[in-house]
């Protein structure tokens, strides 16, 4: 399936549900999180409905790489500083027991100066 219609990241990815977007390509899409864990939280998500990074195959790999290769590039954009001082964190949070909320695969980035509100 590549887009489920009863899902929030779809939604937004067409956007029927507004989102403040970092990133847009043929296979990906960024926005900043409605409910922000640090100064900068922002997520990268595939265009394609993948529920969790467990159903990711190796086919797969081209896409994972180059939102780590984005990821860097958007922090610095969106208000993180350089590393080292600066720097950010990535998170995929993966089934129940791994915090996800929202069952469409995203690669959360967060950073800014400390304290953050979490993590
Ligand atoms: P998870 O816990 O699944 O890793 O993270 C889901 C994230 O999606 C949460 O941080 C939550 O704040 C964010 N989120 C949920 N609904 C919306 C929405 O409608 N818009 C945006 N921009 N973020 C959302
Ligand atoms: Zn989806």
């Amino acid at each position: 399936m590549s887009s489920d219609p009863n899902c929030i990241f779809c939604k937004i990815i067409e956007g029927k549900i507004p989102s403040k977007k970092v990133y847009e390509d043929d296979e990906l899409f960024g926005f900043h999180d409605i409910a922000p864990w640090a100064p900068v939280h922002f997520m990268l998500v595939p265009k394609r409905h993948i529920a969790s990074m467990s159903q990711l195959t190796p086919e797969d790999a081209a896409l994972m790489g180059k939102i780590m290769i984005l990821a860097p590039k958007l922090a610095l954009e969106n208000g993180c500083r350089p590393y080292p001082e600066g720097g950010f964190r990535v998170v995929i949070n993966t089934g129940a027991e791994g915090g996800q909320e929202v069952q469409h695969l995203h690669v959360h980035v967060m950073g800014g100066p400390r304290p953050w509100l979490r993590g």
